[in-house]
């Protein structure tokens, strides 16, 4: 059994407001004589579920191809929130027991949205959260918005906390089908150089 987390790219999904959306165009097509059919895809790293590089926010950063690949496999904790809106503290999971998590995946409202709709408003993390899971040996925390920092943030104090504490973030997860609870989780970046992210196929198994 899988639990698919993972939004559905096509060319209606939702983007970052400025960002490339998602194009496939045919190069070869068997419908017009040719031998294979070819496709030319045109997507920003960012499309749907993805992983950042801390590249994306840092000039010496890594790229996709560079980032500690352990950190997107293995143990991780779905917790739902209800706040729709606003940075997420350790003061909203007080009644969550979050030791020996590892990676946390925090289900928002956001994951209830269509895989076209941009979310107005998201819930995002705090440097104040962040600190309290590093210290907990977290390795990775995924959200189901489209980005750890605030919308407007140009400082992404977030995504440098991130960084500085050698934790991974995942984007856009959908986890609206995910009962609260321990799963293991499968979410590689593809190895590439010279990009800023990387879209990944989510998956959570269940822990025997
Ligand atoms: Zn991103």
């Amino acid at each position: 059994m899988l639990y698919d987390i993972t939004r559905r790219v096509s060319p209606a999904t939702a983007v970052w407001p400025g960002d490339t959306p998602y194009q496939a165009a045919p190069a070869l097509q068997l419908a017009a004589g040719d031998n294979v059919n070819l496709l030319t895809l045109t997507l920003s790293p960012h499309t749907g579920t993805h992983a950042d590089a801390y590249y994306h926010y840092t000039t010496d950063g890594a790229h996709p191809e560079a980032m500690p690949l352990a950190a997107y496999l293995g143990r991780a904790r779905v917790v739902t929130v209800t706040k729709a809106a606003g940075p997420l503290l350790p003061a909203d999971f007080a009644g969550v027991d979050l030791r020996g998590g590892e990676r946390l995946l925090i289900h928002s409202p956001v994951s209830h949205l269509p895989d076209d709709r941009w979310p107005e408003t998201f819930p995002y993390l705090s440097v104040a959260l962040i600190e309290h899971l590093a210290a907990l040996d977290y390795r990775l925390i995924g959200l189901d918005s489209p980005s750890v920092d605030a919308f407007h943030s140009q400082d992404l104090p977030c995504h440098h906390a991130l960084r500085q504490h050698g934790l991974v973030n995942l984007e856009c997860l959908c986890l609206h089908a995910v009962p609260d609870g321990d799963y293991e989780l499968i979410a590689l970046p593809l190895k590439l150089a010279a990009a800023c992210g990387s879209p990944v196929r989510a998956v959570l198994r269940p822990l025997s």
